[in-house]
């Protein structure tokens, strides 16, 4: 049905990459490139089928990137680099006629800032071209937004309250790591807290505000809102929501390193002159951290993602709470990731699914609520991320 490129080959490319060789009726010939080519092949040996091919990119580099994609010919990417390259890869999509899809909206490597501002600037430029652009599709963002969606088409007239709730009740045995790119996961973290209530942002401290929510199977953890770039998009395309939240589990030893972290000055993402060359400390930081892909094998326990939503239905209120639970060594088993790479990656080849299928494919830069949730629902039971509903039941929020 289609060609399909893949970039970047970490814990999420390697998911994606295992996912997509699952289904050959939809993706007819695969590429995987990233920075380091070994990556790749080790991604391909461990899959076991030699008919991928691989390549080496730098994604930060448009002349590269279109030269890969003249020799190639995919009909899309799946961007599972690192957010600073979302705009790079765009433009080579846009010089040679790929469509695109990531799991992660655009960042400056300077500035920890997360907005859709850059990426919806392209829009007309990817209509012009008849090219398809998804944004977001991981699980949050990505999911999230389809959750909501689903809960739109089928359970509200009107979606008013919106709590996203993520919680990891995985132990992976070591002091501290974190569970993807240690350097986007530490920036995201250490920034204000932010949601959207009456039609306005409101800022938090880092972390400030927090509470016990329940998990299913899992039970009560501290929770702790954060600003989530999905917000943005689901506030423009709900216009009916009057709050919208995203909260994140943080053991408090994660909590007590990550202060220390910060205290020292190793969350810093300027540069510093170090035996007389330049280093950015939290960029340091990453190379001495535990690698997330290696995480894999002795993470126990499991991930529980949702949305927690309050609205009307037929002029009654209504509650509606949708989630996965995800196991660590469930996704382990299968390909080599723990689970949260593996809640990323299967949502990223269920989006390109849906484009070479032709039922996600509109010229234009999109989210992924802007698209029919019915059939990518339908995927993420058959491809590993079964969901769960409890209708009217308590929202603890
Ligand atoms: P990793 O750091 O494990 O992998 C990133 C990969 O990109 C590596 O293979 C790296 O190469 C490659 N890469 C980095 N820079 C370049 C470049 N300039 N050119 C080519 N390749 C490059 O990250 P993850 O797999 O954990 O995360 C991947 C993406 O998924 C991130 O954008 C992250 O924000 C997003 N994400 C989204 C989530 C969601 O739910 N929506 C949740 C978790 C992650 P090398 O190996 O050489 O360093």
């Amino acid at each position: 049905m289609g060609k399909v490129l893949i970039i970047g080959a970490g814990g999420v490319g390697t998911v994606v990459a295992h996912k997509v060789a699952q289904n050959p009726d939809v993706f007819t010939d695969i590429m995987i490139a990233s920075r380091t080519k070994q990556k790749c092949d080790a991604v391909v040996k461990a899959i076991g089928n030699p008919a991928i091919q691989t390549a080496q990119v730098d994604a930060d580099n448009v002349d590269e990137l279109v030269a890969l994609f003249n020799s190639f010919r995919p009909d899309i990417v799946i961007n599972v680099a690192l957010p600073y390259q979302d705009l790079t890869i765009m433009e080579a999509c846009l010089k040679t006629g790929v469509n695109y899809l990531d799991t992660a909206n655009y960042e400056p490597k300077d500035v920890a800032h997360f907005e859709y501002s850059w990426q919806w600037a392209y829009k007309k430029r990817f209509e012009d071209a008849g090219l398809t652009a998804i944004l977001g599709c991981g699980f949050d963002p990505g999911v999230s937004g389809v959750y909501t969606a689903y809960a739109a088409k089928h359970h509200f007239d009107e979606i008013q309250y919106l709590d996203i709730v993520d919680c990891n009740a995985g132990n992976h045995h070591k002091a501290f790591a974190t569970n993807f790119n240690p350097e986007i996961n530490i920036r995201e973290i250490t920034q204000n807290g932010r949601y959207y209530e009456n039609g306005q942002w409101v800022t938090t401290k880092p972390l400030e505000i927090h509470k016990a929510l329940t998990y299913p199977n899992i039970g009560p953890r501290d929770s702790y809102l954060l600003y989530h770039e999905e917000l943005e998009s689901l506030v423009k395309n709900f216009p009916t929501i009057k709050r919208a939240r995203f909260w994140m589990t943080f053991g408090q030893e994660y909590l007590t390193h990550l202060r220390v972290i910060q205290n020292i000055g190793m969350a810093r993402i300027d540069e510093v002159e170090y035996n007389g060359m330049k280093i950015v400390p939290l960029q340091f930081l990453k190379a001495v951290l535990p690698d997330p892909q290696d995480l894999g094998e002795n993470y126990d326990g499991e991930t529980s993602i949702g949305c927690r939503i309050r609205g009307l239905k037929d002029g009654k209120e209504h509650t509606y709470y949708i989630y996965n639970n995800c196991s660590h060594q469930a996704a382990y088993k299968e390909t080599g990731m723990q689970g949260v790479s593996y809640t990323t990656g299967v949502p990223a080849m269920i989006g390109a699914m849906m484009f070479l299928k032709g039922l996600w494919k509109r010229p234009g830069v999109w989210n992924v609520e802007e698209f029919d949730p019915d059939p990518f629902m339908e995927q993420l039971n058959k491809q590993g991320l079964p969901w769960h509903e409890v209708m009217d039941g308590d929202l603890e929020l």
